[in-house]
């Protein structure tokens, strides 16, 4: 697959708007600010595919991006505390119809800020994921602000904070190093090619 071929396919605000699919799809989910659009942004050798903002909470839609024909979905960012009701209101429907849709998910990447321990709603969105029997890896992000002890010592420990974390597959990634997103293209590749 050539990651430097990512076009943008389409932007969904509303649940009803969200067409179903068949085609081979892996989506991206996080807390906003987590260095999702960052991730995205790297994997596809990108400076602005999916925009980075400064504003956490701003990507309030569901993003789909096309290499070939397999799709990668950028869900919106949770947990910004700032948001009005209805809005979160609307996030937990958006991400409701997507996984309810019974799509062909190949991986769901589940990114968790390396520095610390998970929120209570990245954990309650890694319950969700296994509750739902979908696929997903984790993903740890901006792991070049840690040194090689830190790295060590949140490796050992995320596995004891999330829900089944001993049986998880954690990857620690770097935008900004590039660390991580080789192995994160080959597990796509691996998935792409079964
Ligand atoms: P999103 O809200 O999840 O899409 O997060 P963004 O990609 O917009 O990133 C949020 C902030 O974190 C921005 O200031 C980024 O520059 C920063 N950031 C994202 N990824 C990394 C990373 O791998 N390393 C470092 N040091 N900073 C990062």
């Amino acid at each position: 697959m050539n990651f430097n071929q990512a076009e943008f396919l389409t932007s969904y605000g509303l649940s009803s708007q969200l067409p179903k699919s068949d085609e081979l799809e892996f989506a991206f989910a996080g807390r906003s600010n987590v260095g999702k659009s960052s991730l995205i942004n790297k994997l596809f050798n990108r400076k602005a595919l999916a925009k980075v903002s400064a504003v956490p909470g701003k990507t309030a839609t569901i993003n789909f991006y096309r290499v070939e024909n397999v799709h990668f979905v950028d869900l919106p960012g949770y947990g910004y505390a700032k948001v009005a009701k209805s809005e979160k209101e609307r996030w937990a429907a958006l991400i409701e119809k997507y996984f309810g849709d019974d799509r062909n998910l190949g991986l769901v990447f589940q990114l968790v800020d390396m520095r610390h321990p998970p929120t209570k709603l990245d954990i309650d969105m890694t319950n969700y994921l296994i509750e739902c029997e979908l696929p997903f890896a984790v993903v740890l992000t901006k792991a070049d602000k840690l040194n090689k002890t830190q790295t060590k010592e949140r490796l050992a420990a995320i596995r004891k904070e999330l829900p089944y974390g001993e049986q998880l597959t954690i990857l620690p990634c770097s935008s900004q190093t590039g660390a991580g997103i080789e192995e994160m293209r080959e597990l796509i590749e691996e998935i792409v090619s079964q």
